[in-house]
């Protein structure tokens, strides 16, 4: 542990740091702040958003909201087709909503963000997975089976409701993917070109409460305070990944998801161990700060086991990607440089492809 704390505590780098405002209320029961939070926002007429699975939800908001609920909108879907934004920004104009409301996971957020982007009306988002989106200004929008991403202030949740009752509901399975999900922004926030302090310390502080969380999680779906330490894990990697630049695991899940129409939140879980392993030698002080999260020597090992022992898959091969596909995946991702802390090599990555297929342990 000693070694640990004297890598981490060895030089402070240079840094900027620009605090991206938004208001986050956290606390079970808090979503019965909701109409005090529309009315701070300066809102009057909400469209609440949801996935159609989740439509019970958002009728059961709008109908608490009464008079200030604009109308429903359920249906979100993965990867937000841009006729689905369209639509949803057609509805949002016709019922003279003032806001959006957003419960539901990166999906649904998305969504919120895709009306943002186009009318500058602001969100309000409600997050019930650890996917994060709801702390960035990250957008996704999917045109003609192109998915486009971008970056604009705009799209940030003008305000965050993390209630963790909501979380109750999630299965527990997508529960540790998406926890696992959210672990990866933290893991790459810790080596990110861009990085500062105050980020290093959420991302931290991040990976240590959801990497408690998710196993109390699985022994019990309905452990309230498990469920609370895991949101605020995935409040505070998402902000990580608000944030700082992310690098080779989040492009290479990019590739894997886009190209091969793979699980979002799986294959991260998949992906990350194998990611950190390629990355180990580049990264000493990143590795301990995860290492101390993960109370591990070997943090790359230590999220493998986090997965797999909470009944996580752990191959690309259970997510169905055929062993054939590995040399076109590792082609896609070489494909397009981009920085990462150690130099990306076809033969490395394909490599990395290989063992995450398979599904081995990495030894680092
Ligand atoms: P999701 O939003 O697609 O949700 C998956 C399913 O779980 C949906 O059917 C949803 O309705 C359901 N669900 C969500 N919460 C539930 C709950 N509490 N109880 C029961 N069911 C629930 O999944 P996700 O992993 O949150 O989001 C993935 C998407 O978000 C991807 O498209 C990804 O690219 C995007 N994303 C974007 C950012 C960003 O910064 N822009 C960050 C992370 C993820």
């Amino acid at each position: 542990m000693k070694d640990r704390e004297e890598v981490t505590e060895r030089e402070l780098k240079d840094f900027v740091y620009v605090a991206q405002a938004a208001r986050v209320v956290f606390g079970a029961g808090s979503l019965a702040q909701l109409p005090r939070e529309i009315e701070l926002l300066g809102a009057r007429k909400a469209l609440v958003l949801s996935t159609p699975e989740q439509a019970a939800d958002a009728e059961r908001v709008a109908r608490d909201l009464g008079g200030h609920a604009a109308g429903v909108f359920a249906k979100a879907v993965m990867h937000v087709p841009i006729e689905t934004a369209r639509e949803a920004r057609e509805v949002a104009r016709r019922l003279g909503a003032d806001c959006a409301v957003a419960i539901g996971g990166g999906s649904t957020t998305g969504l919120g963000k895709a009306i943002a982007l186009d009318s500058g009306l602001p969100i309000l988002a409600i997050p019930t997975t650890y996917a994060g989106s709801e702390m960035t200004p990250i957008y996704g929008l999917t045109e003609d089976g192109l998915k486009r991403t971008g970056k604009d202030p705009r799209v940030l949740p003008k305000t965050v409701i993390y209630d963790p009752t909501l979380t109750l509901t999630l299965p527990v399975g997508l529960s540790i993917t998406s926890g696992m999900n959210a672990i990866a922004h933290a893991a790459e926030g810790l080596y990110a070109k861009d990085g500062n302090p105050i980020m290093d310390l959420m991302a931290e502080e991040g990976i240590r409460a959801l990497a408690l969380a998710l196993p109390a999680i699985r022994q019990d779906a309905h452990d309230i305070s498990a469920r609370s330490r895991a949101l605020y894990g995935a409040w505070l990697c998402g902000t990580v990944l608000g944030n700082v630049g992310m690098a080779l695991h989040h492009k290479l899940c990019h590739t894997l998801g886009g190209s091969f129409n793979l699980p979002h939140a799986e294959v991260h879980t998949v992906v990350l161990p194998h990611a950190i392993a390629y990355n180990a030698p580049a990264i000493p002080v990143a590795l301990a700060r995860m290492g101390r999260a993960l109370h591990s020597e070997h943090p790359a090992a230590a999220l493998y086991d986090l997965a797999r022992s909470n009944g996580a898959p752990y191959s690309l091969r259970q997510l169905g990607l055929a062993e054939a596909d590995l040399d076109r995946a590792a082609d896609i991702a070489v494909s397009n440089p981009y920085w990462n802390p150690r130099p990306i090599e076809r033969a490395g990555i394909r490599a990395l492809l290989q063992e995450a297929w398979e599904g081995t342990r990495p030894a680092a």
